[in-house]
Parts: C-alpha cells; structure tokens; sequence
C-alpha cells in the first residue's frame, strides 16, 4: 500500500444563505431577531422606513430612519430588493448590502412582512432564489397573538385591530414558505429558528469543493 504523502484536506466553501423570517405583528419575530443578534452568526439587514422612530430606537440601527421623498428617491435608484406599505408606512431592504454579503458566504437575516417575502420569492434571480430560506412564525391561536400584542403594549386600540385583521390575513400566506415554527415560548422559538439555520448551512447543494 502507498503511504499517503500528504494528508487530505476536505474544505468547502458556499454561498450566503438569505434567511427571511415573517410573522404578523405581534407574534414575537422582533424578539426572536433580538435573541438572534445576541449571537450573531450572520449579518442583519436593517431596513429603510418612512416610519417615525419609537423612544430608544436608533437610526441605522434599527431602522434607517427617511422621509417619503427620500425613500422614493432610493426606490427610482433602484436601490432596493423589495419594498412594501406595512401599517401605512414605506419599508424596504436594501439591494446592496444584502446581495454583497452573500456573495462573500456570510448570511443575511431579514425581519420583514408577509408581502415583502413575497416580492423575494418571486424575483428571476436564480442565485437569489437558491439563497433564500424564508420562514413564517405562526402564533398558536389568534386569541394569543392579540393577548401578546395587547401585553406589548406599543400601539393604542384602533392600530391594535388594525394589526389584528392584518394578522388575520397574514397568517394564511403561511403555506408559501418553506418552514413554518408555531410559536411558543422564546427560548423554543429560538431553538426551532436555530435548527433550521444549521440544517441549511449543511446542505450539500450549498457546498463547493474548495481546491487546494
Ligand atoms: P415595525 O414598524 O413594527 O418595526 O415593523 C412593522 C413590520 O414591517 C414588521 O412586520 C416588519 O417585519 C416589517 N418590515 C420591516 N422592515 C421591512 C422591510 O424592509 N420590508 C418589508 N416588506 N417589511 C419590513
């Protein structure tokens, strides 16, 4: 038998893998992104909205904080991937920083609406399509979504049942994305939201032999 000469080295690269996660408001997917960006693994894309900050929030941080003229100037540039009206505001994902990042292998996480994974799902673009992992949070009944969205405590009555009957609505798009987690507690949504994560990041269709 021939003594290997040297020892072999197996090594892959791949691609960013653009994890989308929507769920109606509410639901918990803000405090699930939250529990996510403690331990990043992962670069979170933060939107641009025509939506006034709330106390404690910061600008390119949180949000990019724009006027109408100003997000509508970044739509006719073509700037973004996807934009939509979520509760009477603009939202929208920038192109660039989300496209950049996956052609370098690092994944994007993106917190946006029902509508705005959508708009992904349905772009041409054969590497966009390949990326992307969307993901639903189903609150477990819609008693419970209301009661979670009273506790927060952030909108008054009449922009509660807005939310509500948007919710309402929301929650039957579940079907078009590839996983759905039922919300339970954060530690379980976290824990499904991680195991969908590391399954992806092994699928071979992902991986590319990395030549010495
Ligand atoms: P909030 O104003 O409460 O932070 O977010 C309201 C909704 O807008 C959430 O459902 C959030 O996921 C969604 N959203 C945030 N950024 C974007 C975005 O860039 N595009 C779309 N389509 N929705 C977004």
């Amino acid at each position: 038998m021939q003594p290997m000469k040297r020892e072999e080295v197996t090594a892959f690269r791949r691609e960013g893998i653009l994890f989308v996660i929507s769920a109606p408001s509410g639901t918990g997917k803000s405090t699930l992104c939250e529990n996510l960006r403690r331990t990043p693994d992962f670069v979170f894309s933060t939107s641009c909205t025509t939506r006034q900050p709330r106390p404690g929030e910061v600008d390119g941080e949180d949000y990019v904080f724009l006027d109408e003229q100003q997000f509508f100037a970044k739509v006719a540039a073509g700037e973004f991937l996807e934009y939509a009206k979520v509760h009477g505001c603009w939202y929208g994902t920038l192109r660039h920083t989300a496209l950049e990042a996956l052609s370098e292998g690092t994944d994007v996480l993106l917190d946006i609406d029902v509508q705005g994974a959508k708009n992904i799902r349905n772009q041409e673009d054969s590497r966009l399509k390949a990326a992307l992992v969307d993901v639903f949070i189903m609150p477990p009944t819609f008693g419970e979504l209301e009661r979670r969205l009273r506790k927060r405590g952030t909108e008054n009555e009449s922009e509660i049942k807005r939310r509500l009957e948007r919710g309402r609505e929301e929650m039957k798009a579940w079907k078009e994305f590839k996983y759905t987690i039922l919300s339970g507690s954060v530690e379980e949504d976290l824990t499904k939201f991680r195991a969908i994560m590391r399954a992806e990041r092994y699928l071979s269709r992902r991986l590319t032999l990395r030549e010495e």
